[in-house]
């Protein structure tokens, strides 16, 4: 019988850098290196995360392990009560091994690795060097998206005619931005099937799961072509539209395996852009979704590293609410689009981004919920979220906790623009047109009280001068801090 090697050397893979071609597994040696991967107590446990984010994570990790040993790695999946426990076990069993691994994707992540002596190669699952966007960081006044965004073109060489950008502009927002038609027909949901080891993990987790999200690189691989293949020509029109008859829209259903390494991000950008050559897709679809990719993602996780570890105990509105019981619980509200978003949170792990911002970061906004709990509750609740997604999005854009410094003005508004991008208004006991009386839409009430509230921070800021000026002319203001005062009462009791 053949001797086996050696070990040489132990290859860390977290759960979130699932690809052969990136990261440490590019520098693998079937041979001489044993691939770690460590399933944590902490990850199995429902009480801290949401079930069916649970059940995706170990699942998809443990079919890659599994996909690996197949393709003739060593493979070890350590189950310990934390990551650095199964690492320590690992290096136990194999003395005299160093720890190789790509740079972690959060800060904890990262300085467990460097507590073992780890060396690293660079975290490639993201399209810019920390070097490039350091860089760029270091030479903005104002660390704006857009600016970032058109160096991004320009750098990756993107719909791009020369200097200029594809369509004579950088951005089509303006023409997307559209609420659904009335008796809006939709696609068929795509289904991905169960196997044993998918049920053996969602019984392990507690979870309850349905057929929305794949556990496998192939799975993934279709949501991306039923993506392009369905959805990506309408995907710009209405990326803002909320609706209650249907939970996708026409999101491409693509971040959580992004960010668990299923699916990397130059894969699915040159799917996209051979798809729009091939002259199907409006140019302001395919530029949303390049946004999205090239854009968004990447400048959150730049913005991550650059603002710094302390950045998530921000509080610069100094609220001091606890969450609120809705958020946990969509009996504990009578406002029908909270309802029904956490309901869809419960159900599958997911709803898009117009409602995650302008819905529940709104919410915990004008009602002053600590930032800190909202964070957590986002991180546990959602299936995409990573540390670097949600730290950012929450403090600096969904909250503005950080006085400004990622987003030059709040994400706070009333209950007309829900009304406009979404159904939900017209089955709900309130009305999104009042500010005050018992049927009142509470963000429309707490809006104007959140701007009253804070007049004297953004005053200062011309950005918010329009807004402010609305609130000067308001002549019933007095009865909207009053009508304020009892929503805000009914929320933290779950009565509104
Ligand atoms: Fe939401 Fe207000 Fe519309 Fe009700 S009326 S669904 S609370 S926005």
């Amino acid at each position: 019988m053949a001797k086996t090697a050696r070990v040489e050397r132990i290859l860390y893979i977290p759960f979130d850098q699932l690809h052969t071609g990136h990261g440490a597994l590019k520098f693998a040696n079937k041979k001489s290196d044993l691939i770690l991967l460590v399933e944590s107590a902490r990850m199995v446990d429902p009480r801290v995360y949401h079930p069916y984010r649970l059940f995706f994570l170990v699942s998809s990790a443990r079919h890659f392990a599994k996909s690996l040993e197949k393709d003739g790695y060593r493979v070890s999946y350590i189950k310990a009560a934390t990551t650095a426990d199964g690492i320590r076990s690992a290096q136990k069993e194999h003395a005299g091994t160093t720890i190789f691994a790509a740079r972690q994707s959060s800060f904890r992540l990262q300085q467990t690795l460097e507590s073992f002596g780890a060396e690293f190669c660079e975290n490639d699952f993201f399209l810019t060097p920390t070097s490039i966007f350091t860089e760029w960081a270091g030479s903005q006044r104002n660390l704006l998206m857009e600016n970032f965004y058109r160096k991004q073109r320009k750098r990756l060489d993107l719909l791009m005619e020369g200097e200029d950008p594809v369509g004579g502009q950088w951005n089509f927002d303006k023409e997307n931005r559209e609420p659904l038609p009335k008796n809006y027909s939709w696609q068929p949901y795509l289904e991905h099937v169960r196997d044993d080891l998918d049920r053996e993990v969602a019984s392990q987790c507690g979870a309850t799961v349905g057929s929305e999200w794949a556990t496998t690189r192939s799975g993934a691989l279709k949501a991306l072509e039923n993506f392009l293949e369905n959805h990506f020509v309408d995907f710009g029109r209405y990326e803002d539209a909320m609706s209650d008859e249907n939970w996708a829209v026409h999101h491409s259903l693509l971040s959580p395996y992004l960010n668990n390494g299923l699916l990397h991000a130059q894969e699915v950008i040159a799917a996209a852009i051979i798809k729009f050559n091939e002259g199907s897709i409006p140019i302001a679809s395919c530029e949303a979704f390049i946004r999205q990719i090239i854009g968004w993602r990447e400048y959150i996780n730049g913005m991550y590293w650059v603002l710094g570890e302390e950045y998530r105990d921000r509080n610069g509105l100094a609220a001091t609410r606890s969450l609120l019981p809705l958020f946990t619980d969509p009996a504990k509200t009578k406002m029908n689009c909270v309802k029904s978003i956490v309901t869809d949170i419960d159900n599958r792990a997911w709803v898009h981004h117009i409602p995650r911002l302008m819905v529940l970061s709104n919410l915990a906004l004008i009602t002053g919920v600590k930032p800190a709990e909202f964070l957590q509750w986002m991180r546990a609740s959602f299936i995409d979220a990573t540390d670097w997604v949600m730290v950012p999005n929450i403090i600096g854009m969904g909250v503005h906790a950080d006085g400004g410094e990622m987003m030059t003005k709040p994400y706070a508004s009333g209950g007309a623009y829900i009304s406009r991008m979404g159904n939900y208004c017209k089955g709900c006991f309130f009305d999104p047109k009042k500010r005050t009386g018992d049927d009142a839409c509470p963000f429309t009430t707490l809006y104007w009280n959140f701007l009253d509230q804070h007049r004297g921070t953004f005053v200062k800021n011309h950005r918010m001068a329009q807004q402010l000026a609305g609130l000067t002319r308001l002549s019933d203001l007095a009865d909207v801090r009053k009508r304020a005062a009892k929503v805000l009462k009914g929320l933290e009791l779950g009565e509104i």
